[in-house]
């Protein structure tokens, strides 16, 4: 079975990061007709973004409070570009902050979640502040890796999965089946120094693959192992991360 089938993220297509930051636009009614064709289309296959899709529909309202209009700067950018990118950002906000919520009442890693919401905030106030320049800001340029997914229940399939270094955090993107149906799951990163750090819950999707953008906030180069556990504990997937090479120059 080709795990992408179902979830969209075929070669060519948006990226799955590129279709997650269209839900607040789609939630806003500012997406144009093309993109959301692919986001309905993706949205059939991907538990996660179809649970986002729900967090945030609600939140239409808070999320327009962002005014691309009173953004600083000598050139007041095109209101419908503001909307889109600051409807974009600040759903991916939100939804960060009601996570790290949802984590704090579980009383898990408190202080460890705590500077993800700040860069998220960052980001927001970042993205607005840079909306002026001529041209929408583009994706930072950062050196991803694909490294091989290791299942260890026999059960799961998967195949490679893409790490992001970020400056706040890694992000492991993955496509898997075989993950229980409806089952929790969740992602947790070991640290050089031991700790366990949370990279965020998904639910189980049976045969379906399950298309999951996961991150944890710890360094690229502090963390060494990445792991899907499922509700008792038990370690389903397995993604070391060796130590990257440094760049030369
Ligand atoms: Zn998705």
């Amino acid at each position: 079975m080709n795990a992408d089938d179902s979830t969209g993220a075929r070669r060519g297509g948006p990226s799955h990061r590129e279709l997650r930051e269209m839900l607040g636009p789609l939630v806003l009614g500012a997406l144009p007709a093309p993109e959301e064709v692919a986001l309905r289309a993706h949205l059939d296959g991907c538990a996660a973004c179809r649970a986002d899709l729900e967090e945030l529909a609600p939140l239409a309202g808070d999320l327009l409070l962002v005014d691309p209009d009173r953004t600083p700067g000598p050139v007041a950018p095109p209101r419908e570009l503001g909307v889109r990118i600051a409807a974009a950002v600040g759903a991916e906000s939100v939804l960060r902050e009601r996570r790290d919520r949802r984590e704090t009442r579980r009383g898990r890693l408190r202080t460890v979640l705590v500077p993800v919401a700040a860069a998220a905030a960052a980001a927001v106030v970042t993205a607005i502040a840079v909306l002026p320049a001529d041209p929408p800001p583009a994706a930072p340029s950062v050196a991803f890796e694909q490294l091989p997914l290791r299942p260890v229940d026999p059960a799961v399939s998967a195949d490679t999965a893409t790490v992001v270094p970020h400056t706040w955090g890694v992000e492991v993107r993955l496509v898997a089946s075989g993950f229980d149906a409806g089952a929790t799951y969740r992602g947790v990163v070991r640290t050089r120094d031991g700790r366990l750090l949370p990279a965020g819950e998904f639910l189980g999707t049976g045969a379906k693959a399950v298309t999951c953008n996961m991150q944890a906030a710890v360094l690229r180069t502090d963390a060494v192992d990445f792991t899907v556990v499922d509700a008792e504990g038990r370690t389903v997937l397995d993604l070391a991360l060796p130590p990257k090479a440094v760049p030369r120059g």
